[in-house]
């Protein structure tokens, strides 16, 4: 083939298929500005002198939080319940009511001393959703629901009513707020009496989209603006006690020393050679340690510490515990400790769906963002939801990978790609299911 007739060919495919490209990029966009300033206004319930808020579940700052937030959610047109775990739940009906509800959200309670875009950013941005599309007087076939779980920074209570139900030990629970999670729950409007409804059956939902913070400096660092995340992590637990002898401090030889402490110090160190001798983005930490007796001059007898190993395989997760427990006998037997390890706590991963995952990734590269497929390290009302339907999350840099402080900052460019992604792909989704 000659060069002009190659040329005219490549016009010719460009020409066929440049309009299809544009054809399908919705156009319907959120806007950022708004998002910004009932952000800034949420930031008042709860504000606390650092910057930040301690809008803590089942505080009046929490209920005066979710007061603002069904305003919100009544002027973008939804009808507004909460649920009688105490969820608020937004409803907009879709034009073919044997679809399924197409759910969209986050939380809006934070930790102590927290920051204002944890769960902040996506439950403004699905209200924004939302607002956007009745205005512009757009139906969807799926009936949608923008919910604002309760209680996510205690334990994603809320979104585990929905997804697993609920038993007295939960209920009974203290929450930061120093309320029990009963108590919690009728403080905030829920139901006690109906709490069993407030679970809602597997595949009772078309699927869940949530757009949340990153928390950490991924795309921050790599300049990516959309993080497609793949999963959230499975988390093991396990106490470790290590037993020597606690001895004078003075008179024991070094060589004639039980060591627990010591024993504890070459296990720390083995678990970080443990996790990074493998590929992979598991993470594994030893978080907080005792010692007893704990004096100047008396050799450590006894030591327990907590070890925590995270990965989106949980399979690695049970490979690297058993590696760790092998090596331990090795530690101990050099100075005559004995290391026990508590029966491992595993919450297992939640995987997100493949095809929401391309679904979001594809939207992103319609609005010309670069995307990462990623884990996440944190625990979110989307593992929860998993239980019931297909979840997907949309992630967003996290300046400084700050998060759960007053310092914790997305910049608004960077939330206004991350609502109109969320926008584009209940959009998207909608027109294909
Ligand atoms: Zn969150």
């Amino acid at each position: 083939m000659k060069v002009r007739q190659k040329f005219l060919l490549l016009v010719l495919f460009l020409l066929s298929i440049v309009p299809a490209v544009a054809q399908s990029v919705p156009s319907l966009r959120v806007n950022g500005q708004r998002i910004m300033q009932h952000l800034q206004a949420l930031a008042e319930f709860g504000k606390n002198p650092q910057g930040g808020v301690s809008r803590v579940a089942y505080t009046d700052a929490d209920r005066q939080g979710r007061e603002y937030a069904t305003r919100l959610m009544r002027d973008a047109g939804l009808d507004v319940v909460i649920d009688p775990a105490g969820n608020v739940v937004g409803s907009r009906a879709g034009s073919d009511s044997s679809l399924k509800p197409l759910l969209i959200g986050s939380h809006i309670d934070s930790v102590p001393e927290g920051g204002n875009y944890d769960g902040d950013v996506g439950s403004l941005s699905a209200i924004e959703v939302a607002q956007v599309l009745t205005e512009s007087g757009t139906k969807l076939r799926h009936p949608l629901q923008v919910i604002i779980f309760q209680n996510e920074e205690g334990g994603t209570i809320g979104s585990h009513i929905i997804g697993a139900g609920f038993d007295d030990k939960l209920l009974n629970i203290r929450s930061q707020s120093g309320k029990t999670i009963r108590e919690g729950i009728q403080f905030i409007g829920g139901d006690l009496s109906r709490l069993a409804q407030a679970q809602r059956p597997a595949g009772s939902i078309a699927g869940y989209f949530e757009l949340h913070i990153e928390q950490g400096g991924n795309l921050e660092q790599e300049k990516i603006d959309i993080g497609v995340v793949e999963g959230i992590v499975g988390i093991l637990h396990s106490d470790v006690t290590i037993e020597g002898f606690a001895n004078h401090a003075g008179t024991t030889p070094m060589n004639q020393r039980h060591d627990a402490l010591l024993s504890a110090a070459r296990f720390i160190e083995r678990v970080n050679q443990v996790v990074t001798s493998i590929r992979g983005r598991q993470v594994g930490t030893v978080g907080w340690i005792r010692v007893q007796p704990g004096a100047y001059n008396v050799i450590p007898g006894k030591t327990v510490l907590g070890l925590e190993l995270r990965d989106l395989d949980e399979k690695k997760v049970e490979e690297m515990f058993t590696r760790i427990r092998a090596e331990s006998q090795q530690i101990g037997a050099l100075n005559s400790t004995r290391f026990s390890f508590t029966d491992p706590v595993l919450s297992h991963p939640a995987l997100t769906d493949k095809s929401f995952q391309k679904l979001i990734a594809d939207t992103a590269k319609q609005l010309g963002l670069s995307t990462k497929v990623m884990p996440s390290g944190a625990g979110h009302d989307a593992q929860e939801i998993a239980k019931i339907g297909p979840v997907g999350m949309i992630f967003i840099p996290s300046v400084g990978g700050i998060s759960h402080s007053p310092r914790e900052l997305s910049r608004p460019e960077d939330i206004e790609h991350g609502a109109n992604v969320l926008l584009l792909t209940v959009l998207n989704f909608d027109k294909k299911n």
